[in-house]
Formats: structure tokens, C-alpha cells, sequence
């Protein structure tokens, strides 16, 4: 496979709104996008350095995987996203090579990005998220 970059780095947040002052006014990083994501039970707010981005969570109910995790863990860094030229040849090499996937197929994340996590099991304790551009 073939990774291209970091894409962003995702970090879970008990609410995203008040920490644009933070990254947008403080840091400076206006190219701010937003999106609410459903399926997965989350709202984000994306900051584009330029080489990489920001990506804050904040669950929309009890049962997001955001809600989980700050229940367990509090806020902080959720998962590392890579960006894959091919996903779908990522997947099937990660698969041929036993290491355990969340994502068995592709599915449509942030930005339309078509994305896949593996299980922190395989990682040493880091969620990491293959991302291809859309
Ligand atoms: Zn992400």
C-alpha cells in the first residue's frame, strides 16, 4: 500500500464550539470546515494547517464512540489518520497480513473521504484511520 501523508489527526472533545477560539483565532488556522456525521454519532469542525489536519469530535448522543471514549479516557487525542492512495488494497494488504481491522470495507466519513479504522489491538493502543481522498 501506499501512504501519502498524514490527513489529520482526530481529536474528541465534550463539545467542539468553544475551542475554535483556540485553533482558529489563537493559532490562526482559518480554513475551518463543519459537518455533522451520523452515522457515526458525531459533529466535527476541520482545521487545515496546510499539512495535515485537525479534526475536532463531539459526540451527538450517549452511544457515539466519541461518548465512549471520553467517558473512559476524557478528552484528549481519539485517532491518527493516514492518507492511502488505494484503501481498498490497503485493507485487503492489512487483512492478508492478520492485522484486525474495525472497518472491514470502506465507508464514507468527514469530507467524503473514503474511510476504514484499525482495531487498536494491532497498532500498539493507537486508533488509526486509513483515509483516501474522495
Ligand atoms: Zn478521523
Amino acid at each position: 500500500m501506499k501512504i501519502t501523508g498524514i490527513e489529520h489527526v482526530g481529536i474528541a472533545q465534550v463539545e467542539i464550539e468553544s475551542k475554535s477560539d483556540f485553533w482558529q483565532t489563537i493559532l490562526g488556522i482559518t480554513d475551518k470546515s463543519s459537518e455533522v456525521i451520523s452515522e457515526q454519532g458525531v459533529k466535527t469542525d476541520i482545521y487545515d494547517t496546510g499539512q495535515g489536519k485537525i479534526e475536532l469530535l463531539e459526540a451527538l448522543d450517549e452511544n457515539s464512540p466519541i461518548a465512549r471514549y471520553i467517558n473512559k479516557k476524557g478528552p484528549g487525542i481519539h485517532h491518527i489518520c493516514l492518507a492511502v492512495e488505494d484503501i481498498t488494497t490497503a485493507l485487503a494488504e492489512l487483512k492478508e497480513a492478520g492485522i484486525e481491522l474495525i472497518d472491514n470495507e470502506p465507508r464514507v466519513g468527514a469530507e467524503g473521504f473514503l474511510i476504514a479504522f484499525i482495531h487498536p489491538r494491532s497498532t500498539g493502543g493507537i486508533l488509526v484511520e486509513l483515509a483516501q481522498k474522495p
